[in-house]
């Protein structure tokens, strides 16, 4: 954990968030300002800077859990898109590795 990280600190409780899924390695809960009727993000517990930071093994978790998050949030059928943004040309603002769930509406591409 590092103290100044949001996500870690929404891992250690000490800021609120509206969990949806939980397992020992990753923790899903809506995003503040959704864009989506359902907007989740998935984290790893672990602080892990972007993907590019993270381990093959901690990526094919994330996503495994994304796909039950998927699941269980009733997207998986109608279809969702998964994000990730990665630095600063990839739009990533919080610097704790992060999956977006975005669903229940039809998305657009190209994304902008
Ligand atoms: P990024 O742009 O890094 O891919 O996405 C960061 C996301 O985190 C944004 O969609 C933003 O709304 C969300 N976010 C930032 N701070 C908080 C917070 O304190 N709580 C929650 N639930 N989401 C947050
Ligand atoms: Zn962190």
């Amino acid at each position: 954990m590092t103290d100044a990280c949001i996500f870690c600190r929404i891992v250690a409780g000490t800021i609120p968030a509206q969990t949806v899924a939980a397992d020992d390695r990753f923790l899903a809960f809506r995003d503040i300002e959704p864009v989506a009727p359902t907007h989740v993000l998935v984290i790893p517990r672990t602080h892990v800077a972007s993907l590019d930071a993270a381990s093959d093994e901690q990526l094919a978790g994330l996503l495994a859990f994304v796909r039950q998050v998927a699941r269980e949030t009733g997207v998986a059928e109608s279809g969702y898109r998964t994000v990730i943004n990665t630095h600063r040309d990839g739009g990533q603002a919080v610097d704790h590795l992060h999956a977006h769930i975005l669903g229940a509406r039809r998305m657009t591409w190209p994304p902008g």
